[in-house]
């Protein structure tokens, strides 16, 4: 049975101001590239604040609570775009180890270029399909945790992430609408693929309407070998 809880992002802003320059830089980046390559539609300082950094950043008291006592933790960001929110957690936590997974050349280049600039010694970027790169044994089944933000409805997503989860780690999805929806449809499949559906913790964001999601999918069993399966698969199959 899924869980409900509030998730309190109020420390969160603090860590904004001890990484400042960092931030500034990234978001001077972004602004930037993004005059000649498309990598985001939001592009106003004050919004890819609350939007990108914040949003991000959201996750930190969910992957904080998992850490315990570890000194370390290895993150997946599956999808992850332009840098999110695999770039702000890699700025905060200096002392995990992050590894993006992202299909499109562009954003994989704007990433490697910030990840230089920045200075960031925590992340690997890799350009790749997921739902490849999860076969290959130098990932599946490595990670402590996925993250995904923006990827995908939770059906697809559930296969593209799960996959790269030890058993004993989890999946956290970033969801802004529709979840209890996306979740009853994708219960099946996250139960295939060794996962149960844990809590879905709801947060606001400062000057921005609505409440926002993180779905969090503990993994309890192995992925059978067959999955992920090729993404015209996976798709159809949601799409059923
Ligand atoms: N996570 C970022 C964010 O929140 O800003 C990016 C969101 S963007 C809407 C979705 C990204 O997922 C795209 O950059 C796309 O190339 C990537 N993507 C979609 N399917 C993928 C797959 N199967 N493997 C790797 N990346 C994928």
């Amino acid at each position: 049975m899924t869980q409900k809880q509030n998730l309190d992002i109020s420390a969160l802003p603090v860590l904004l101001t001890q990484h400042q320059q960092t931030f500034d830089t990234l978001a001077h980046r972004l602004i930037e590239e993004n005059k000649h390559t498309n990598l985001t539609r939001i592009t106003d300082p004050e919004q890819i604040r609350s939007r990108h950094f914040l949003d991000s950043l959201a996750a930190l008291p969910v992957l904080d609570q998992l850490a315990g006592n570890k000194s370390s933790l290895r993150i997946a960001d599956v999808g992850s775009g332009a840098g999110f929110p695999v770039l702000p957690l890699a700025i905060v936590r200096p002392d995990w180890q992050f590894t993006s997974i992202e299909a499109t050349g562009k954003k994989v280049n704007f990433q490697k270029k910030a990840i230089a600039e920045l200075g960031l010694k925590n992340i690997t970027v890799i350009h790749a399909r997921a739902e490849e790169l999860a076969h290959e044994k130098l990932y599946r089944e490595q990670f402590d945790i996925a993250v995904a933000r923006a990827v995908a409805d939770l059906r697809i997503l559930a296969e593209l992430s799960l996959p790269f989860v030890k058993i004993g780690g989890l999946m956290l999805a970033f969801k802004s609408r529709d979840i209890e929806k996306e979740l009853t449809g994708a219960v099946t499949i996250i139960k295939t693929l060794g996962g149960e559906s844990d809590i879905i913790w709801s947060y606001s964001l400062p000057d921005t309407e609505g409440k926002f999601h993180l779905i969090s999918i503990a993994k309890t069993a192995a992925t059978p070998i067959d999955y992920p399966r090729s993404y015209s698969i996976i798709s159809k199959k949601a799409a059923n």
